[in-house]
């Protein structure tokens, strides 16, 4: 492709709201045959509302939420800003936290009024916090595919939050514009297997990847790799920065973290998904004209 067509082509991207990080990454952009879609904030809108509070017999609804919410202020997941905001809508009073530390794709571990609160996948809190989670605590809240977070305050087990994701108004559309494209879509997430599978139904997605961590995620687009396929991967997460790295075509939502930004060749502006598609039409098109 000559320099200029390339030009015109990054041009042509920056109208339609793609930023493109130099214009080889168009040639990229135009081999790829694989699309891999993180969930939460790529594929559904990333504005989560809590849905029930579960305390253990230890504590009241709003004393969790309090403890909870201010251990996640410091966090940017999505999870973490509806239990804050769940919390200053309901109007429970959130205390100072210290000592704040986020796990990308886990979840986070603070001090709130000298009790040691962590929240997180409930997994994590058993394997890395030694706390034991209930079986039956998380497992009816994913089955109807709800995104349930564990709690635990001075180490042992306090609650469970719920939470729900809502689909992109265009999510649907977007995927089949994908397919139309001839791209194999599939969708990698973090959450569980209920939540990922109630979603990647309703979008007509057969290959799920679930429960899966940031490493996990690197892995997944490697193992793809090494099948031979050309892979893209869309993210929004620090928890997908590994994997926009590694992918052939690293996409970011703009509405996402600066992490997933900075590990990625494109950035969709708006974080809309039919930009995507519009993007990889583009890319077909301008080297086609070109070679
Ligand atoms: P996704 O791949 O869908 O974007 P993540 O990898 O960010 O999801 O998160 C995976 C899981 O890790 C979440 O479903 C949740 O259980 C847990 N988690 C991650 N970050 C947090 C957080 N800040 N607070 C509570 N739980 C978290
Ligand atoms: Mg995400």
């Amino acid at each position: 492709a000559t320099p200029t067509a390339l030009m015109v082509g990054t041009g042509r991207g920056s109208q339609l709201g793609i930023l493109i990080k130099g214009p080889q990454v168009l040639e990229r952009t135009r081999r790829i045959d694989t699309i891999v879609l993180d969930k939460t904030g790529t594929v559904t809108t990333g504005r989560m509302s809590v849905t029930a509070v579960v305390p253990t017999a230890g504590f009241s609804s709003s004393s969790l939420l309090s403890l909870a919410a201010a251990a996640e202020e410091g966090s940017e997941h999505p999870l973490a800003r509806a239990v804050v905001d769940h919390a200053r809508e309901t109007g429970v009073a959130l205390a100072a936290a210290s000592g704040f530390a986020s796990h990308a794709g886990l979840g986070v571990t603070a001090v709130v009024d000298g009790r040691a609160v962590t929240v997180g996948r409930a997994a994590w809190l058993e394997s890395e916090w030694a706390i034991t989670v209930p079986a039956d605590a998380l497992s009816s809240f994913e089955a109807e595919g709800a995104t349930p977070i564990a709690v635990a305050i001075d180490g042992a087990f306090a609650g469970v939050i719920v939470l729900a994701d809502t689909l992109k108004a265009d999510a649907e559309l977007a995927i089949t514009r994908l397919r139309d494209l001839g791209l194999d879509v599939v969708l990698l997430t973090g959450d569980n297997e209920g939540a990922a599978s109630a979603i990647a139904s309703s979008l007509g997605i057969d290959e799920v990847h679930a429960g899966v961590t940031p490493a996990g995620k690197l892995e997944v687009i490697r193992e793809l790799q090494a099948q031979g396929q050309v892979v893209a991967m869309v993210g929004d997460g620090v928890n997908d920065a590994a994997a926009l790295a590694a992918a052939d075509l690293g996409i970011a939502m703009g509405s996402g973290t600066d992490a997933a930004i900075a590990a990625s060749d494109l950035t969709i502006v708006s974080g809309d998904l039919l930009v995507v598609a519009d993007g990889i039409r583009l890319a077909r098109r301008t080297l086609r004209t070109i070679i």
